[in-house]
């Protein structure tokens, strides 16, 4: 059985960094794949997530209520910082940085995907 996917109560990360990325991974580009009307000009070379370089910060294709109830809009469109996040690392444990972000919420660390192996 696989765990609940721990983003879906979390979000904070799209509330917490400046989502930024090359130009062209948006989709008035050729080969872009992020709604351009979403995204805004940083530099000749970058563009951020609309919202992300605000204060507060919150990512615009956030929908719901981090902490509780949470989806990204443009999920299979999104920009790549968003892909390379890591909830969890390849051995299965979670990154540190979600926990500390997790814990300004009031959510409680994730669980290691299965046991680590024991230190020798
Ligand atoms: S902080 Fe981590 S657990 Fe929370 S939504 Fe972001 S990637 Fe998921
Ligand atoms: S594009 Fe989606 S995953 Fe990335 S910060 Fe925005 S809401 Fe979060």
């Amino acid at each position: 059985m696989s765990e609940p996917n721990p983003c879906l109560d979390c979000g904070i990360c799209c509330t917490h960094f400046r989502i930024s990325f090359y130009w062209a991974e948006a989709d008035d580009a050729e080969g872009g794949f992020v709604p351009a009307g979403m995204t805004e000009k940083l530099n000749h070379h970058m563009r951020c997530m609309k919202g992300s370089n605000d204060v507060p910060r919150r990512c615009a294709a956030l929908a719901g209520t981090p902490g509780s109830a949470v989806l990204c809009t443009i999920y299979e469109h999104r920009p790549t910082p968003c892909r390379e996040f890591p909830v969890y690392f390849e051995d299965g444990s979670p990154n540190p940085k979600c926990d500390e972000l997790r814990a300004t919420i009031g959510l409680g660390p994730l669980r290691p995907l299965f046991p680590l192996p024991e230190a020798a």
